[in-house]
């Protein structure tokens, strides 16, 4: 018996796009099965993020009308993130694997063929990458690869150029269920958790109707959200610069020591310079080391998972 897939899909006020975007799901599902790669429990799982329009009506009728498809519906829009993991957490009491994507068909929907061969390969987790950014405006190109070079300095592992279109085994969604913080960046939790991975390559299109849900404004919070939930480094940076102004107020000292001893300067000048360079230093070196305190409490209340066991070993045999 072949292993039952979730195709997850969050949707937010998507009845334009979602008939459609069904209709190839269901198709992709159909013949997965009669290709024998996945048992007929399988389901396309659409996740209605608190629409406003007629998402929910047009999910409830595909239900109906499908055998491939069920829907659950959030109390409000929560967010991409968020809806997503609904979704991901739902499917993984059903599924033997899940594959995430967005609503609006601009994930290729023919990659999910090489995503499962790849899991019957053996890989627990297996990222869509986008092949290029050709499509992409120049703006969201070079934000894009900002972002990434960021991210990197920051020291937050991110597969390069991967969304959130990715196959899941059960293994890797329990793996992601025992990350219980609040704030999500599944892109950067999805690697900490281990297991064999790989990726595959497609090729990013259009929207296929409707508008992003993603304006600039909540793309710079996704991004913020990035740094912020994974990254103390932005802490470590006031007690560096503590250090660097603490080191310049002693070239500051020599300087006015030695404008006072052979030029005129102005009475008390000498004392206000090394005192305002010194105090400063010295202000943000206490700041930056009460944040080094904070930061080792951030990453105590987020409680994530120190390792995961992947297999064990004993011996077969008793002793002699
Ligand atoms: N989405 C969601 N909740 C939100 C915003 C977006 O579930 O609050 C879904 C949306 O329906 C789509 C996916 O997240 O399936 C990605 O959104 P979109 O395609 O608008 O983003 P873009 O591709 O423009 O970055
Ligand atoms: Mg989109």
């Amino acid at each position: 018996m072949p292993d039952t897939l979730y195709i997850v899909v969050p949707c937010y006020n998507e009845e334009e796009v979602l008939p459609e975007t069904a209709a190839r799901l269901t198709g992709k599902l159909e013949s997965l099965r009669q290709r024998g790669k996945i048992s007929p429990e399988s389901r396309l799982l659409l996740v209605d993020d608190g629409s406003r329009d007629q998402t929910w009506a047009v999910i409830s009728r595909l239900a109906r009308e499908s055998c491939w498809v069920s829907g659950i519906k959030l109390t409000r829009n929560r967010g991409h993130q968020n809806a997503l993991l609904a979704g991901l957490m739902t499917a993984k009491e059903r599924c033997d694997f899940a594959i995430s994507m967005d609503a609006d068909l601009q994930d290729d929907v023919d990659a999910v063929d090489r995503m499962v061969e790849e899991y019957y390969g053996g890989s627990e987790i297996v990222y869509g990458v986008r092949s290029s950014r050709r499509k992409d405006t120049r703006f969201k190109r070079g934000t894009a690869q900002g972002y990434y070079r960021l991210m990197h300095l920051m020291g937050v592992e991110l597969v390069y150029n991967h969304a959130d279109y990715r196959l899941m085994s059960r293994r890797a969604l329990e793996g992601l269920a025992e990350y219980k913080e609040v704030h999500l960046f599944l892109r950067g939790i999805v690697p900490l958790i281990g297991y064999r991975s790989s990726i595959v390559e497609y090729e990013r299109g259009e929207r296929f109707a409707g508008e992003s849900k993603y304006p600039l404004k909540k793309m710079l919070a996704l991004a913020f959200e990035g740094v912020t939930s994974f990254s103390v480094k932005p802490i470590r940076l006031i007690t560096l610069l503590g250090f660097v102004i603490i080191l310049c107020s002693i070239a500051a000292l020599v300087y006015t020591l030695i404008s006072k001893w052979f030029s005129f300067t102005v009475e008390g000048w000498t004392s206000l310079m090394c005192s305002i360079w010194f105090l400063g230093g010295v202000q943000l070196l206490a700041l930056g080391i009460i944040g080094e305190y904070i930061g080792k409490i951030y990453f105590e209340t987020k409680a994530r998972p120190k390792y995961r066991v992947e297999e064990s070993v004993d011996p077969q045999k008793e002793p002699d």
